[in-house]
């Protein structure tokens, strides 16, 4: 049966989660979603105060002790329950990603699977967090670890992944024994809303998870990020908002993880299976319409196959159908907003006015939404601004160059270190390439790696702490360690 937008709309809170109800907001203020490719508002939510911030935050940290004395074993069923519910409301999740964000159905439907596997995952390594027993080497203590909550966390997720983003971080904070405040993003919040209302309606107790949506961000985590009870700081965004929320919680030496922008590299070399290298670089460049931390930004391509890859790539590029992503064989959806399809216009010109060739794109669609053709462009100068920044669209800029150092010096120059991807079928490049990449994620002769069971995360100004894997419950846990006098 095909979704009723309108009977769905109405199914999402409005309000505030706060402890066990949704509330209007302090003021009565509220704020606008709108559908990118219409331009059309489709729903008005409650706009949180700094007061109605403190107030999640109260509600929270009014359950934490008990929270975290509640056994694994229940905090497992209900993220199960909750994997459970968000598979049979798959289409109603996905139809308001494309709603509110602008994918393709199928993608959203995509995201729907991944991004509810973080709560399988995390339901089952809820009841795995252990920890150490030993002697001291001298052989005066026993020495025994146990892992804890952390304690009351803030959570803020960027718009482009609405969904996968919420669970990725909720689902380890429920497994570890946190309370939470969620701050979805302005232009996105949809998802979060009715996730929420989700994991409620799977029997989390009331207070552990609050979302706080609003139109002004800093309103909502400044004064959460200012009082003493807040222990930990998950953010996933941009590099330049991550570093304001890194100094402002130095003032209360919180626990941080950041998960922060990428300009990946998408090396490949002259020994690649180019049919290999053309699907991945379909999934690294196009997946999500090109708005991915781990989107492929810099195409690096030996000199010697570089003129086939762009022209098949290109080719491939021609055949996908721009439009709305709830128009069935749609398979590129319009940018989230006016200034972002502005932004990639402006570097995709910036790149040609420095002497770049447009192989196929270049320009932005027609009429109402944001939409921007998919594109290739090639003989981009190394200075191009479309080189050292994140382009957040489906255009691919090529790079040529002739042998493996010069393959690495160009993949290492940035300051980015989220994902990179290495085409080639020779093993022993495979680990020497890997070695050289300063990257949190290599993907080999693979497009997308993104998993629930693998760790994900950056280096350098990528940011610090990983999500999913045995490595995402971590983060949401302090060591403590207790040592008993050997008799
Ligand atoms: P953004 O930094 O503008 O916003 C992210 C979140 O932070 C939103 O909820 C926003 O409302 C909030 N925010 C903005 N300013 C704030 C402030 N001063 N104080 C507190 N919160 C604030 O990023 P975006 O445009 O929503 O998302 C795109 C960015 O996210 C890109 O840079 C992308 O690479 C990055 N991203 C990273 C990952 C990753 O896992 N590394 C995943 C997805 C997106």
């Amino acid at each position: 049966m095909p979704i009723n937008v309108s009977e769905l709309l109405a199914k999402v809170p409005t309000g505030l989660l706060i402890g066990d109800s949704w509330v209007e907001a302090s003021d009565g203020g509220t704020f606008d979603v709108e559908n990118p490719a219409t331009g059309e508002t489709i729903a008005t939510l409650a706009s949180a105060t700094s007061e109605d911030a403190l107030a999640a935050l109260d509600a929270a940290c009014a359950v934490q002790a008990e929270w975290a004395r509640t056994p694994a074993r229940e905090r497992s069923n209900i993220l199960r329950r909750g994997f459970e519910l968000v598979a049979e409301r798959a289409e109603e999740f996905a139809t308001l990603m494309t709603l509110e964000m602008g994918k393709p159905l199928a993608e959203a439907r995509g995201e729907v699977t991944y991004g509810n596997e973080f709560l399988r995952w995390f339901s089952e390594e809820a009841v795995r967090l252990y920890g150490r027993y030993g002697a001291t080497p001298e052989g005066n203590l026993r020495m025994m670890t146990t892992r804890k909550p952390v304690g009351p966390c803030l959570l803020i997720t960027p718009w482009n992944f609405p969904l996968a983003m919420a669970t990725r971080k909720v689902a380890p904070a429920i497994a570890a024994g946190c309370v939470m405040v969620l701050k979805p993003a302005r232009l996105t919040p949809l998802t979060s809303q009715y996730f929420a209302q989700t994991m409620l309606d799977a029997g989390l107790p009331a207070g552990v998870l609050n979302v706080v949506s609003g139109a002004s961000a800093s309103a909502i985590s400044n004064p959460i990020m200012e009082d003493d009870r807040l222990r930990k700081v998950s953010f996933t965004g941009s590099t330049p908002v991550g570093q304001q929320l890194l100094k402002k919680a130095a003032d209360k030496v919180l626990r941080t993880s950041m998960e922060l922008g990428g300009n990946a590299p998408f090396i490949v070399f002259e020994d690649a299976d180019l049919d290999l290298a053309i699907e991945g670089a379909m999934g690294a460049k196009m997946r999500n319409i090109g708005e991915a931390c781990t989107a492929a930004n810099r195409f690096l391509v030996h000199e010697s196959v570089a003129d086939e890859f762009g022209r098949r790539f290109a080719a491939r590029l021609e055949e996908q159908v721009l439009g709305n992503g709830l128009d069935e064989g749609v398979t590129v959806g319009p940018l989230v907003e006016e200034k972002a399809r502005d932004s990639v216009a402006s570097l995709v010109d910036g790149a040609v006015a420095e002497g770049a060739t447009v192989l196929t794109g270049g320009k932005a669609g027609t009429g109402a939404g944001y939409f921007y053709e998919p594109t290739v462009l090639t003989g981009v100068s190394t200075d191009a601004a479309i080189l050292n920044e994140e382009i957040f669209g489906p255009v691919a800029p090529i790079v040529t160059f002739s042998d493996e150092a010069e393959a690495l010096r160009l993949a290492n120059s940035t300051e980015y270190g989220l994902a990179s991807y290495v085409f080639t079928q020779d093993t022993s490049r495979i680990f020497r390439v890997s070695d050289g990449l300063e990257f949190g994620l290599v993907g080999v002769n693979s497009g997308v790696i993104s998993n629930a069971a693998a760790p994900f995360g950056g280096v350098k100004q990528s940011g610090m702490g990983r999500e999913g894997g045995l490595e995402g419950i971590e983060e949401y846990t302090s060591v403590q360690y207790i040592g008993i006098r050997d008799p």
